[in-house]
């Protein structure tokens, strides 16, 4: 099966309330259009893609192209009409005779998935069309325009239909150019094959439909542009002994006793290391360097922090900011926390990081000096979905 895609990006976007084509708003560092691209791209089945832009926006896409492409499958570029439908009857024609089959897709649903065209494509290859759709949660009203009379339709029958809508390539331009014959005007290309060539075939992928919505209002951009941030807080405490260095937070503190443990015992940094772990939902630092294992032996703790901080960005989190607090009699920290302080900021990569060390006025077995504390609070913030 030979199969192409026609991406419609000719629209105006003027319900989104941006003042141009919303195809080219960023979502989460990405413009809307490319994600659609990569969408189209990752399905595979496509040969082709006949891109349809309105003129105005050809530099635009020529700039995308040269920023986030090079979207090597568009073959071909057609131009926008006054109408959606207008602007998929020239994209059709673009696309090369003896292709088989069709996906018509809309750049403004940029969550559509593999598998999702590729349903909508062996439906098309073995009935004649497949349209994704879902069901519908909401009761729908139909209103009589005349008198205002509302009516009910059976919610279980009626279903919310979706791009991509695939077909065989002659039938839907045979039902284009009949449309643009008799002047008839439906509101998706479903509709047209429905008038003029026989019933659609819908189906449905769940929840793959759910989230493939169509980016039409500013609220609907505002949804997947909000960063995304989970929080976290850890604490530690370490008995101090006779003959170990004392680091905290990285830094070395000269005192008469260091901080007992199986790592170099920066009870500070192990308890950033278990905020952040516990943001990321990635248990403990027990977990991922168990005191039984020789490699973690003496190591100094920033190191873990930096294996801490890869799991940090390979979830695509980013450190918004993290705060420290040392529970300490002595040493009088105060003149190190700067130090610390930096220590951190360079390896969270996050400017926003406060060191503070307290007293507890000798209560408890910080303040009678057998040993120190730490806890740590830290928010990580996601930008891309
Ligand atoms: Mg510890």
């Amino acid at each position: 099966m030979t199969a192409w895609a026609v991406l419609v990006a000719a629209g105006k976007g003027t319900r989104a309330g941006f003042s141009g084509n919303k195809v080219f708003q960023r979502l989460g560092g990405k413009t809307v259009l490319s994600r659609a691209l990569e969408a189209l791209e990752k399905a595979e089945a496509f040969e082709g893609i006949v891109l349809v832009i309105s003129k105005e926006d050809e530099a635009a896409y020529e700039d995308l192209k040269r920023d986030e492409g090079p979207f090597e499958r568009v073959k071909f570029i057609a131009h926008g009409g006054e109408t959606r439908q207008e602007s998929v009857f020239n994209g059709l024609k673009s696309v090369p005779e003896g292709v088989e089959l069709v996906a018509i897709h809309d750049a403004a649903r940029p969550f559509a998935t593999a598998a999702i065209f590729q349903e909508s494509l062996c439906l098309a290859q073995r009935v004649g069309s497949g349209v994704i759709s879902h069901p519908v949660a909401d009761t729908i009203k139909q209103i009589d325009p005349e008198t205002g009379r509302t009516h009910t339709p059976n919610r279980s029958e009626l279903r919310a239909v979706q791009t991509p809508q695939s077909f065989r390539l002659q039938e839907i331009l045979r039902a284009h150019s009949l449309a643009a014959q008799e002047g008839y005007t439906g509101t998706d290309d479903a509709q047209l094959y429905e008038k003029y060539i026989g019933p659609v075939r819908l189906f449905s992928i769940l929840p793959d439909a759910y989230r493939n919505i169509k980016l039409t209002t500013r609220e609907d951009f505002l949804r997947f542009q909000r960063p995304l941030f989970r929080v976290g807080t850890g604490y530690d405490a370490h008995r101090l002994v006779r003959g170990r260095r004392l680091v905290l937070c990285g830094v070395e503190v000269p005192h008469d006793r260091g901080l007992d443990g199986h790592s170099d015992a920066d009870v500070a940094t192990h308890a950033l290391m278990d905020a952040i772990l516990g943001a990321l939902g990635e248990g403990d630092i027990g977990r991922h360097f168990p005191d039984t294992d020789d490699r973690y032996r003496g190591i100094s703790s920033m190191k873990l922090l930096k294996k801490v901080m890869d799991l940090v960005r390979k979830q695509g989190y980013r450190v918004e900011n993290a705060d420290v607090t040392i529970v300490a009699q002595k040493p009088k920290l105060l003149a190190y926390l700067d130090a610390m302080r930096l220590q951190l900021s360079a390896a969270l990569d996050c400017p926003a990081v406060n060191v503070k060390a307290t007293t507890t006025e000798r209560m408890g077995f910080e303040g009678e000096e057998q040993g120190i504390s730490a806890q740590a609070v830290v928010l990580l913030a996601k930008e891309d979905m």
